[in-house]
Parts: C-alpha cells; structure tokens; sequence
C-alpha cells in the first residue's frame, strides 16, 4: 500500500504540476506504480500527458459526485507508464453542485479507499487555491509536497499552508509536510542561493537535496502534451526529477 501524496496548493506556477507529472512519470520508469490525479480545473496534468480533457468519458468530476463507485472506473492507462485520472471542463461546476453536501470535503479520500491498494504512489494535483478540490486533496493524503520557487518571498506563503495542514488534521491525522522541494532555480544568481539557504535553514532534513533548476524543456514540453521524460530525456529538468524520485523512494524505504 503506497502513500497517497499531495502537492500542496501553492499560488503563481512555483511547479506543482510540472512536479505531479515529472515526479510520477519518474517513479514509473522505476517499475513503481503510479496514478496520477488531476482535481485542478485548468487540467494542466492532463492536458501535459497528452489528454483532451473535453472528449472524456469520465473524469475525476464523476469520481466526485459518485465516490461509492470508487475510482478505477474513471482512471486511464496512459503511454507513459503512469495511470491517469484526468480533469475535465466539468470540474469547474462541482464546487457549486457539491455545496451543500455532507462530508463534502472527504469524497475523494472515500473514492480512493480501494486504489491505495493498487498503487505505489499516488499523486494528486490540486488547484492553486484553498478550495473544495485542494480540501479533498488535503483530507485524502498522507503526505504533502511543498514545491518553493526559489526567489524571494517563497517562504510568504508558508505559515498559511502549515495553519490549513493543522486545520485538516481534524479529519485526516496522518497528514503531515512530507518534503519541500526547491523549484525553479537560477543558479547563476545570488539570491537564488540565499533563498535556498534561507529554506533549508527553516526546514532542514525536509528540504529534499535535489534541486529543479529552471530549464527551457520543462517549460516547452507541456505545449508538446508530452511528459519531460520523453520531451527531452537528457535535459537538465529530466534529470532533476529523476534525481528527486530516487530521493523520495530512499526517503520513504526510510520511513517504512
Ligand atoms: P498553477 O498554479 O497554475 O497550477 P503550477 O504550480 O502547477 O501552476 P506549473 O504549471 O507546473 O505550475 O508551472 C508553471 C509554468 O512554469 C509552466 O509553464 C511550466 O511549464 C513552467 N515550469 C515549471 N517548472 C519549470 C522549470 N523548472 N523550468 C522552466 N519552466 C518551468
Ligand atoms: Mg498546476
């Protein structure tokens, strides 16, 4: 049984679906079983394997409004070795048609009860904002992963994440910060460095030691509707996550 991981609903692009696919494509060309989670209206994650989300069948809105069907019914296979519950256009309306629901906040953690089974890691990719989908993001995983672009108001938004993972406890215990990955950094300037600094300083052994440098193919690769891996599989960026999923896989045979 793998942990369930969520990216955590950091504003502005600082790399969260970049991160969600890369990450999990990664881990899948280590034999690991991935299923990859789009509750983000704007569909990037789908859209970045390649996915139309307007000619879907079934999307992770169905898994929303039906939890008790589970989720395999809306999970696609895809050619990057990673299982796919995609977005839709629909999604933008269930926050409205899921307002006066009981238990709202808990239906994708109940859609998932059976996939923790199936898979190594599951990954969900939330919106940028501290809505219904991120609070089903939140109350469905164990572990959250703080992408932090590395310029200087990166740690700003921190104290507002940490008081919403407290929040969230309530109804979900185990959910803790599983690891700050550093984002998008200029190695060629100084305050990239002291950011850095000052994150690892705040967070130290949860800083993960890989970091994702700024790299035109990862930039470029979602227009392709291709994963990094298979855009440009020799570029600094492809490398970097896969350098980040072997640390995560020895950061949790650790924890295990
Ligand atoms: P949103 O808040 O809109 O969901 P996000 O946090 O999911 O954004 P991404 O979509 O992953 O962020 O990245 C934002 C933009 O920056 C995208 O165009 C992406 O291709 C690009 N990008 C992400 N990481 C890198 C990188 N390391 N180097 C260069 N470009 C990157
Ligand atoms: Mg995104």
């Amino acid at each position: 049984m793998g942990p369930i991981i969520t990216l955590a609903m950091q504003k502005g692009g600082v790399g969260k679906t970049t991160t969600a696919l890369s990450l999990g494509v990664a881990l899948a060309a280590r034999g690991r079983r991935v299923l990859l989670i789009d509750i983000d209206p704007q569909a990037n994650l789908t859209q970045g394997l390649g996915v139309d989300p307007s000619q879907l069948e079934y999307s992770v809105y169905e898994v929303l409004l039906n939890p008790e069907r589970g989720s395999a019914f809306a999970t696609i296979t895809t050619d990057d070795g990673v299982d796919l519950i995609p977005s839709s256009l629909l999604l933008a309306g269930a926050e409205l048609e899921l307002a006066g629901r009981v238990g709202r906040e808990l239906l994708l953690r109940k859609a998932l009860r059976a996939a923790r089974d199936t898979y190594d890691y599951i990954l969900i990719d939330p919106p940028p904002s501290l809505g219904l989908f991120s609070l089903n993001a939140l109350a469905a995983a164990q572990r959250v992963l703080v992408p932090l672009q590395l310029h200087a108001y990166a740690l700003k938004a921190m104290p507002q994440l940490e008081q919403t993972i407290d929040l969230v406890r309530e109804i979900n215990p185990e959910l803790a910060i599983g690891g700050v990955l550093c984002t998008l950094a200029d190695r060629r300037t100084n305050l990239s460095h002291e950011i850095e600094r000052q994150v690892r300083e705040r967070y130290g052994a949860l800083v993960f030691q890989t970091v994702i440098p700024m790299n035109v193919k990862l930039a470029e690769a979602p227009t392709a509707g291709v994963p990094i891996h298979r855009y440009a599989p020799g570029s600094a960026g492809a490398q970097a996550y896969s350098a980040l999923a072997d640390e995560l896989e020895l950061r949790l045979n650790h924890q295990r």
